[in-house]
């Protein structure tokens, strides 16, 4: 079970072929910020078959809603348990990716993320007209839940409304920390939108570029992940046609947001197969560097401080690797709960964190230097202690699911 088939090795193969050979010669660039990684992100879905397979995912929902015309469908999200059909094979990718560049990872999961979202819809010209170029790469999602005053209580302060105005959603607020959004065609915004009862439940809604009352701002000068754009959106008197708002308007039916909560879950799930990918390299580099460097007349692995270093590094990529396995079994068993996804993205970001700065000590001098790739991992898995949830938040939710039957 914990073995990657034939298909995926394959996969694994043919995506680090492509990485080694497309994206890594862009880093430096991209890290430079004197290139952008969408024209490559779009040539990758399209050399890769991503692209297919994601817009796959738009048509099995059209053909869906198709066939529930008229039923009552309600806000339904069936937006599959990845970017494709198997999971694992999503995990490759992002992990193959990451272990170049974990930001152009991000800068993907973003604009799926967007997508995937707007496969929430209930009114097919929005997916074709949204989904459908955003899924392609063709346009650049971007997907906005966090505010100045909302990081990780997102939906007890948020502050961005949405108001109908007879067909006429009225957006106000402001957004912070979105990936993508310097550079995106299409955002989905998170609001609290007033009911006709009065009452306010989190809705995503989606808007284009270009719409009065949409502003954003210039990329944020950050720590890593510099190949992907990272900024603020502004919303005043923001009008969207009201079939842009994604799910049900009416309190009563309302899942806490649903919606939100599930593209969170999807990028909590995909984390940690970006954390393996910085793992994995950071011990091949590592290996390869004690073995060969010599000081004191033999090379650094035979000394114990160096060897135990490395041992615990392969210790924390076995229980990654093990934990990213678990994540695609569950996903495919539909048994994928909150407990599981928080404690490997927590896990598999601290260990990260922990082995790219191992590394950069085995390597001394060149492993602060630019030059290799390890400084650039460390300051890229920093983010996975922060985004998609803080640490402190996966482990408040850990604790919760472990003491919610003796609690309540
Ligand atoms: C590079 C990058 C890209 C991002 N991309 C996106 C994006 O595309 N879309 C999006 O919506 N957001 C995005 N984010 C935002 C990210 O999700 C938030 O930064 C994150 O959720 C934390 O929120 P905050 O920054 O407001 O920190 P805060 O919530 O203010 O937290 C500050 C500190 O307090 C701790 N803390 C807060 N509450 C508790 C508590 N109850 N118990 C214990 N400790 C607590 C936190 O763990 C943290 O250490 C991105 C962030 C980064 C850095």
């Amino acid at each position: 079970m914990f073995e990657l088939d034939e298909t995926q090795r394959a996969i694994e193969q043919a995506v680090r072929s492509w990485c080694e050979r497309n994206l890594a010669p862009a880093v430096p660039a991209m890290e430079r910020g004197e290139l952008l990684p969408y024209p490559l992100l779009r040539q990758m879905g399209k050399e890769l078959g991503i692209a297919e397979a994601l817009v796959r995912l738009a048509e099995h929902r059209l053909a869906r809603l198709q066939a529930l015309q008229g039923s009552a469908l309600g806000g339904e999200t069936q937006s599959g348990p990845g970017f494709g059909e198997d999971p694992m094979v999503t995990s490759i990718l992002l992990k193959e990716i990451s272990r170049i560049s974990p930001g152009f990872g991000m800068a993907l999961l973003a604009t799926v993320g967007c997508g995937t979202a707007i496969l929430s819809s209930t009114v097919a010209s929005v997916i074709e007209r949204y989904a459908v170029p955003v899924l392609s790469f063709d346009m650049i999602g971007a997907w906005a839940l966090t505010e100045p005053g909302a990081g990780s209580d997102a939906f007890g302060s948020m502050r961005t409304t949405a108001r109908l105005e007879g067909a006429t959603l009225v957006l106000n607020g402001e957004k912070t920390f979105i990936s993508n959004a310097p550079f995106a065609d299409v955002f989905v915004i998170y609001a609290r939108l007033e009911t006709a009862d009065g009452t306010r439940i989190i809705r995503p809604i989606v808007v284009e570029r270009g719409t009065p009352g949409l502003d954003t701002g210039p990329p944020m000068r950050k720590m890593g992940m510099h190949d992907s754009p990272t900024g603020a959106v502004l919303l005043q008197d923001c009008r969207v046609p009201r079939e842009h708002l994604i799910g049900n308007s009416e309190a009563t039916q309302d899942r806490p947001a649903a919606a939100a909560v599930e593209t969170l879950n999807l990028e909590r799930a995909v984390m940690p197969a970006m954390c393996l990918g910085i793992i994995e390299r950071c011990v091949e580099e590592s290996v390869r560097y004690a073995t060969t460097r010599v000081q004191f007349g033999r090379p650094i692995a035979e000394f114990q401080a160096v060897a135990f270093k490395l041992a615990r590094m392969a210790l924390s990529m076995e229980n990654a690797r093990n934990l990213v396995f678990k994540l695609a079994w569950a996903q495919r068993a539909g048994k994928l709960e909150a407990q599981l996804t928080s404690m490997a993205k927590l896990y598999c970001a601290e260990e990260a964190v922990r082995v790219a700065l191992d590394a950069i000590q085995i390597h001394g001098g060149a492993g602060y230097m630019a030059e290799l790739p390890l400084e650039k991992l460390m300051r890229d898995a920093k983010m996975f202690e922060i985004g998609g949830g803080t640490n402190e938040i996966q482990l408040q939710t850990i604790a919760r699911s472990i003491l919610a039957p003796r609690t309540a």
